[in-house]
């Protein structure tokens, strides 16, 4: 997507997310978080700032902004909290998905009720026996005059209570070989034979709904098979995908920048052997190193964003930025408990919270293993013998 916005306009943008963190965010997210409670109120005010139709085309009603500035606003929301980002991210990579293959029919229809939010997207590929495999996804769509009929399980989907409207990943030919030939997406609103069957519990990531949702002779009508044609889906979510990968690295961003800032403002108050634990050498060491591990990250992110926002085949690229930005969120939040001391391990540090949120990043949107294999794939292939 080209980018649409010059500098002084992504300023006012991020200052206006910053604000908007920093007054009705940063306050109630503790509290919001322990108690597990879906943040509605926030997701009211994210609907009227347009975060909703953030990457979304103005000609469809969205801010049409690029991925590199996207990707700071992403940065800064999960600094603060970062459920609040996964809810817009499985929304968005759903819109773009729309934005990118759907029919000019499906873009008229449905982009503009994604940009304000009155429908909430979502991403529906993981079944309880594959995530990784996402050819090997047993929930099947079979046509029936002008509809489809999909019966299957899907696993882990965030929104999907909250959620009214998902990017549904289906064998439309079961038998297809290469098995991707027989894979489709469609546009899945909730409606009979649509039903979240029950709310996952998680060691972190709370507030934002993640569910089992269940397709009993659910009947999707043929004009929401995006791009209107069969075989297509996999390729379709993949490249979503590579959005949704950019996005997790600037989650791992976030959180791995405010570790290092919570460790860096910690670090200078509390004191042994008569002065501030900052001043010891084998802290200052574990401080480089997050410092270093966080703008590197940020660097890798944005580079891929910016891959993303000229076109460009880009699986390396986020692929590279996601593995080391997560990993970075990892490392940096279990140096800042150490950091902490005791109190990295209470409920009354922040820094408890980044240790159980990072780990989720090293899972989504495809595990760390699977990175690895998907940047030596392309090495390979970009550099033939
Ligand atoms: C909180 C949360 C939110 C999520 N949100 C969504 C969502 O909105 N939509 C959605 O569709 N899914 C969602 N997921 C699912 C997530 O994408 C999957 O969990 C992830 O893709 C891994 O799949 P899996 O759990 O089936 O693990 P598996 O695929 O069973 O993998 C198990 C292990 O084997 C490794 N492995 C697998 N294959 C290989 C290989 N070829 N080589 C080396 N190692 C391999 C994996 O890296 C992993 O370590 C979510 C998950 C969580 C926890």
């Amino acid at each position: 997507m080209q980018n649409l916005h010059d500098d002084s306009d992504e300023r006012l943008i991020l200052d206006s997310v910053d604000r908007f963190l920093a007054q009705e965010v940063a306050p109630v997210a503790w509290q919001l978080e322990h108690d597990d409670v879906y943040p509605a109120d926030i997701v009211e005010r994210m609907k009227e700032m347009g975060l909703f139709g953030c990457l979304i085309d103005p000609e469809y009603g969205g801010l049409g902004l690029s991925t590199s500035t996207y990707v700071k606003i992403i940065e800064r929301m999960s600094k603060v909290w970062m459920s609040i980002s996964g809810i817009i991210n499985s929304h968005l990579i759903m819109a773009v998905c729309v934005q990118r293959f759907g029919t000019e029919e499906q873009k008229r229809e449905f982009l503009p009720r994604f940009a304000t939010g009155e429908l909430r997207g979502g991403i529906a590929l993981t079944e309880p026996d594959c995530g990784t495999d996402l050819q090997a996804i047993r929930t099947v769509a079979k046509k029936d005059g002008d509809n489809y009929v999909v019966n299957g399980t899907k696993m882990w989907i965030s929104n999907g209570i909250e959620g009214n409207c998902f990017a549904l990943l289906v064998k439309t030919d079961p038998q297809a070989s290469p098995r991707h030939k027989g894979m489709s997406l469609f546009i899945a609103e909730k409606g009979p034979g649509f039903e979240v069957s029950r709310k996952l519990e998680k060691l972190g990531y709370k507030g934002i709904d993640s569910a089992e949702l269940v397709f009993q002779d659910y009947r999707v009508a043929a004009d929401r098979l995006i791009g209107g044609a069969e075989g297509r889906g996999l390729q379709m979510i993949l490249g979503g995908l590579e959005l949704g990968r950019i996005n997790v690295a600037a989650r791992g961003v976030g959180l791995a920048q405010a570790a290092l800032d919570e460790s860096v403002k910690y670090a200078q108050i509390r004191k042994t052997f008569g002065k501030p634990i900052a001043e010891h050498q084998a802290i200052q060491l574990k401080l480089g190193d997050m410092a270093t591990r966080a703008e590197a990250s940020r660097l890798l992110t944005q580079r891929a964003a910016e891959a993303f926002d000229r076109g460009e085949r880009c699986d390396m690229e986020a692929g590279m930025a996601k593995l080391f930005a997560t990993e970075s969120a990892v490392e940096n939040s279990i140096e800042a408990m150490r950091i902490h001391g005791g109190y990295g391990y209470s409920k009354e540090y922040l820094v408890e919270r980044f240790y159980r949120d990072a780990p989720l990043l090293v899972i989504g949107e495809g595990t760390n293993e699977l990175q690895r294999i998907i940047i030596a794939k392309q090495l390979i292939e970009r550099n033939p013998a």
